[in-house]
């Protein structure tokens, strides 16, 4: 028998849920996510994904990804203190390392299980933690289960961060302070302060934990924020995804040697959750490598946002300060911002809207994600479907 109380909370909450536009509809997609997607038989401009460079399709990591199926099977078979490290997952740490210029690299098997797992196996309920306010869900979660103490600060407000910094230090309440940012964040595209942060950091001797799962091959011809700005020695922790930009699944963190060495016998999802899979190890390592023998992806990824950036502006519609590819279309109601994407699917284009809790109430968007893997022509198409849509709104 099932419960009743559970069956009353879960009808009334996806009832509020719903009357409040507050529901995503989930589309699942046929086929690969590629810069043109099947979703209900209807072939669609995809402007929602992630995967910046396009290499989540790119023939060079299926090929090595098939291999490594053929050699090593399909799953890591335990977790990795046990005898679930692969060779695949050393080699991949080690040219993540490299990539990210950092003396070592630990890997885990998603982005967000990534922040859970670092932030909270180095800081605890004695310690503080400056957050920004706009970071990543992930970043959130992890800062909760440290047990820490949480502090927010305004989004990339710097006098903010230097006053809460000094009045966390002058209680005199924590043993240690750490400073967490999203690199890129990716809700509106704008670039953490970091230059800023690492010189607050310094003053008040605080960690530094940079979420770079936006910034990574997209910042930095590709090496990401910190490399943007030249701080590589200055940043703690750089946190990165390997599901974005990298095209594959799972997460890392590149620091120093003793941080790595700390996090594999510290971190739990690390000590009691199997790592990814061979063809994924391999996978990833395949991009890094492409990532670092040319910028041609990066390159044409910004192109392309610059692009269609351009085009929306043109047309009237807010983009918002996006400093990277990353094109918000900002609408303001939740509702309106999900009429508009529907509107847009029916026009062929897939521009996913993202509405309150993902971002402030009365700040809902649809978001735009341009990839290297867009030709000029299927911008066309979305920056004509933006004008129809926008029009028939009143929006433009
Ligand atoms: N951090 C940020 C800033 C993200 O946007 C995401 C993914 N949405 C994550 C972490 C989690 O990454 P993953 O999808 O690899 O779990």
């Amino acid at each position: 028998m099932s419960s009743k109380v559970l069956d009353v909370f879960l009808n009334e909450n996806l009832a509020e849920l719903k009357a409040n536009g507050l529901y995503n509809e989930i589309e699942p997609v046929q086929g690969p996510n590629g810069p043109i997607i099947d979703i209900n038989g209807k072939k669609l401009i995809n402007l929602s994904s992630n995967n910046y460079l396009g290499l989540a399709t790119d023939e060079r990591l299926k090929k090595v990804a098939k291999e490594a199926v053929d050699t090593h099977g399909v799953g890591a078979g335990a977790v990795r203190t046990i005898n679930g490290t692969l060779n695949l997952h050393i080699e991949l740490e080690k040219k993540l390392a490299e990539f990210k210029g950092t003396e070592a690299v630990i890997s885990y098997q998603s982005g967000f299980n990534c922040n859970m797992a670092a932030i909270s196996a180095v800081m605890d309920k004695n310690d503080a933690i400056l957050s920004d306010e706009l970071n990543h869900a992930s970043i959130i979660d992890g800062c909760r289960l440290s047990k820490a103490k949480i502090i927010r600060f305004g989004h990339s407000d710097m006098d903010d961060l230097r006053k809460k910094a000094k009045e966390a230090v002058d209680s005199g309440l924590y043993n240690k302070i750490m400073v967490i940012t999203d690199g890129v964040f990716s809700m509106d595209g704008d670039i953490a302060k970091l230059p800023e942060i690492v010189e607050i950091a310094e003053e008040f001797d605080l960690i530094t934990y940079v979420d770079d799962a936006h910034g990574s091959g997209v910042l930095g011809k590709g090496a990401g924020t910190v490399k943007h700005f030249g701080l590589q020695d200055k940043v703690d922790f750089q946190m990165g995804t390997l599901s974005k930009a990298i095209g594959v699944i799972g997460g890392y963190v590149a620091g120093k040697a003793n941080l790595i060495e700390w996090l594999k016998v510290r971190s739990r999802p690390f000590l009691f959750s199997t790592a990814v899979s061979p063809a994924d190890a391999v996978a990833s390592r395949r991009a890094v490598e492409i990532l670092m023998e040319s910028t041609e992806l990066h390159d044409k990824l910004w192109e392309n946002g610059n692009y269609l950036k351009a085009g929306l502006k043109q047309l009237g519609f807010n983009i918002g300060n996006s400093e990277t590819p990353i094109t918000p279309c900002i609408i303001g109601e939740e509702k309106a911002a999900q009429e508009f994407s529907r509107r847009l699917l029916e026009a062929g284009v897939y521009a996913k809207s993202i509405v309150f809790p993902t971002v402030p109430k009365g700040t809902g968007r649809v978001r735009n994600m341009p990839t290297a893997a867009h030709t000029k022509e299927m911008l066309d198409q979305a920056i004509q479907a933006y004008e129809k849509v926008g029009k028939e709104m009143g929006l433009i």
